[in-house]
């Protein structure tokens, strides 16, 4: 099912997962493993990231080095199918430009429709690790955009290949990404809105943000959002944290801030489950809110710590 009639259909607000596909040589098992604890809370749905190639360098016998692209965590369309299949819970898995050629999207996208799978998550993806800014495949696309008017080609049967006439319409539900602090490349949150604009403008049907942890900026957006006629439902992402480290290594990676509040009394802590205390009950506070505020769905990343969330899921 969509996500947006599921969003359309609530009586309440619904929960949802994110999982990272595992590292290359786990077996679907560890998927299971993250997100069995998860499972007695019903959600709605569960995202699947998708990921890029990296290039690396191996020594050869003979000390010279030979540049290898390995794809670390593959397996997206193969887990959101074997998500479906052990627990009959529709999965979204996401999509990206980087790394990608638009003829592969377009053979990812036929295998997730004849999956049964009707959602996508649609976005641009990072710059490749070794170059410093995004750079689009060769015959790949530059913006989600442009990824986003590929699914909504198919979505009327129209599919790269011209000669492909009467073509099989898909029927994805789409949605986009959106950044409450602003996505770090754009020049101010302005022009940023009016890209996200333009994404829901050519079809997007919610947006799902980047995580935060000062609710009032995700007010701030929605607010920002509806004043320029942007009507779409609005997700919230949340992660918890649950160490120091995270303090700077969150900000640095994905150019969001953290309260005051929260890293004072993160710094404070004395052992590492003191910090992953505080670090729940914030994001016991900020779903409590965040619920009351009205959002249709309380969406969790929750990268390696399902028993995090599982502990906040339960206050709510
Ligand atoms: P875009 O919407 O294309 O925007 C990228 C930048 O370009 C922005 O600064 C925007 O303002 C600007 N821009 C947009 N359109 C134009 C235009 N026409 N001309 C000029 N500038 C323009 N990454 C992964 O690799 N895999 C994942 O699974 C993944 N999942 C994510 C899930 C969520 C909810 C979020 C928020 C992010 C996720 N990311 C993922 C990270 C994402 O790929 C990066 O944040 C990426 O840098 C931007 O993606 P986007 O879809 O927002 O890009």
């Amino acid at each position: 099912m969509k996500v947006i009639d599921k969003i359309k259909n609530r009586a309440a607000t619904l929960i949802s997962f994110e999982v990272l596909p595992p590292l290359k040589g786990k077996t679907i098992q560890s998927v299971f493993e993250h997100l069995d604890p998860l499972m007695a809370f019903n959600p709605a749905w569960i995202n699947v990231t998708y990921h890029r190639s990296e290039s690396s360098f191996k020594r050869r016998a003979d000390g010279s080095f030979e540049k290898v692209e390995l794809r670390k965590r593959p397996g997206t369309v193969g887990i959101c199918a074997a998500i479906m299949n052990h627990y009959q819970v529709d999965a979204v898995p996401h999509l990206i430009c980087g790394g990608f050629t638009q003829r592969e999207t377009e053979d990812a996208l036929i295998d997730l429709d004849f999956l049964g799978i009707d959602n996508v998550l649609v976005l641009r993806g990072d710059a490749a690790k070794n170059e410093g800014q995004f750079n689009p495949q060769p015959g790949g696309h530059h913006y989600a955009i442009d990824l986003l008017q590929q699914v909504g080609n198919m979505n009327k049967g129209i599919y790269l290949d011209e000669d492909i006439k009467n073509g099989g319409k898909t029927n994805f539900c789409m949605g986009v990404a959106g950044y409450p602090e602003k996505h770090f490349e754009a020049p101010n949150l302005e022009i940023d809105l009016q890209y996200l604009k333009a994404k829901v403008d050519a079809g997007a049907d919610y947006i799902m943000t980047q995580m935060f942890f000062d609710n009032q900026k995700f007010f701030d957006f929605v607010e920002a959002c509806r004043s320029i006629d942007i009507t779409v439902p609005i997700i919230p992402g949340l992660k918890p944290i649950t160490n120091k480290k995270q303090l700077t290594v969150l900000p640095r990676i994905f150019h969001i801030d953290i309260p005051t509040a929260l890293s004072e009394a993160m710094l404070a802590c004395k052992t590492d489950a003191d910090c992953e205390q505080v670090g729940t009950e914030w994001l016991i506070e900020q779903s409590k809110e965040l619920k009351r505020f009205g959002v249709p769905v309380l969406h969790y990343y929750t990268l390696g710590k399902p028993k995090v969330i599982a502990n906040v899921v339960q206050q709510l």
